[in-house]
């Protein structure tokens, strides 16, 4: 793989700059936004197997404008500083453009999770919530982490748990993280938001003959040829509810050991079981199988959907792409010099803070539920119906009035139709 020839963080930077460049922000603001305000990095040791092993991890908060400060926490050997601060950034700008009330964080941990079984994992998760604990860079009011790459609801349950037995007086330790499994106070539709978000966003694009017409499509999703990068939680999701509602034909999934393709469209679910079963997408019957995955990119194809990791689409491999429409799934996949080149070219190009706003828009569904504790809607639930309407209803009147995307939140009223209680809360919250 060519390597991009600037860093992820740069690239964002180039973005934002090109993008303030259009505003008319007052002298010294620019660089202001720009900039992360802290990255606390931290070296900690846990005794395994017999020997202590030491772990580096990041938090790092790029704007206080709004707290608490929201984002994930990303399990992966490749995580640097440069990567958490590029992506704390995005943070922040995704919460702003879908109006979701926090600044932005991210973290990390330098690890591979496959490395160390599950006992072994609880305890590092555990050790470094404290490590972030004691710096305030875990708390329902200052700075809430969430899922990421190599992080999930396991591990969103520890933190919590961790950080509640450190602060047992914390009437609100249950919003310290989000993406949490419902037992431990997480929210319906949580895990499958990011996928949703995704899918809206694409049935939105669909609903835009002018920029269909830029991108050299036509019709709607049913039949579409879409390419996938990364059968994780987000592109597991994505391309399943594609293919299964809207009839998509998923005809590539690149994945860690090659790519698998079939121009009638991928079973989606049973290739995540052959991934589940064997590890990777190598013996799959239900395509055929290429061992060099990240060439599958250039595939001609109607979407591609980068849903794996930073900078796959870059100046050494732009040139050759040859989708109609990138979806952003992952958060900065196309580089600043890669996003020009396709933009010449005339491919539209669906940003990652719009496209994978889902999860952070449903994580606050969760931190608003957890803060006020008590579930109202209980007391009240035959009107459930009426009630998941009336919020709908309410969250299209917002949008209309300010004229901006919270189109994207309306999006999961289906995600709320199940509680009364988040429904509730969520009226509340807004
Ligand atoms: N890690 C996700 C993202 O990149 C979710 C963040 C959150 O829910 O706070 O948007």
């Amino acid at each position: 793989m060519t390597i991009p020839h600037t860093s992820f963080r740069d690239s964002v930077e180039r973005m934002f700059t090109h993008a303030a460049g259009l505003m008319d922000l007052q002298p010294g603001l620019e660089e202001k936004i720009r900039v992360c305000n802290s990255t606390y990095t931290v070296r900690f040791g846990v005794r395994l197997r017999g020997q202590i092993h030491t772990f580096t991890g990041y938090r790092s908060v790029h704007s206080e404008h709004m707290e608490p400060v929201k984002g994930g926490i990303r399990y992966s050997p490749d995580v640097t500083q440069d990567e958490v601060e590029a992506l704390a950034a995005l943070m922040t700008y995704k919460c702003a453009l879908v109006e979701v009330p926090f600044g932005g964080s991210k973290g990390g941990l330098c690890i591979d999770p496959r490395a160390w079984n599950e006992d072994e994992l609880e305890r590092i998760t555990r050790r470094f919530t404290y490590e972030l604990s004691r710096r305030n860079l875990i708390s329902p009011s200052q700075n809430v982490p969430a899922p990421d790459m190599g992080t999930g609801e396991r591990e969103m349950a520890w933190m919590a748990d961790a950080y509640k037995r450190l602060h047992p007086d914390d009437i609100n330790a249950k919003a310290c993280v989000t993406g949490k499994p419902r037992h431990a106070g997480g929210i319906e539709g949580r895990v499958e938001a990011t996928g949703r978000g995704v899918q809206y966003a694409l049935r939105e694009f669909f609903r835009h003959a002018d920029v269909m017409k830029k991108a050299g499509l036509e019709g709607g999703l049913g039949g579409k040829r879409v390419v996938v990068q990364g059968l994780g939680n987000v592109g597991y999701h994505a391309a399943q509810f594609l293919s299964v509602e809207d009839k998509a034909l998923v005809t590539t999934v690149i994945e860690r050991d090659g790519a698998i393709s079939n121009p009638q469209g991928i079973n989606i679910d049973a290739l995540r079981g052959h991934i589940r079963a064997t590890g990777g997408v190598k013996g799959f019957t239900g395509g055929d199988y290429r061992e060099i995955g990240l060439a599958a990119l250039e595939d001609d194809c109607d979407i591609l959907i980068p849903a794996a990791v930073e900078s796959v689409i870059h100046d050494g491999n732009a040139d050759r792409i040859r989708a109609k429409l990138i979806i952003e799934a992952a958060n900065g996949p196309v580089t600043a010099d890669a996003d020009a080149i396709l933009r010449r070219k005339g491919v539209v190009i669906i940003p990652d803070m719009y496209a994978n706003a889902g999860g952070v828009t449903v994580s606050y569904f969760e931190w608003v539920k957890n803060l006020s504790q008590i579930s109202l809607g209980r007391l009240e639930r035959r009107h459930e119906e009426a009630r998941s309407r009336m919020l709908v209803e309410e969250l299209e009147r917002i949008s209309a009035d300010t004229g901006t995307n919270f189109k994207l939140a309306t999006g999961f009223k289906e995600a709320f139709l199940h509680g009364a209680d988040e429904l509730d809360l969520v009226r509340s919250g807004l």
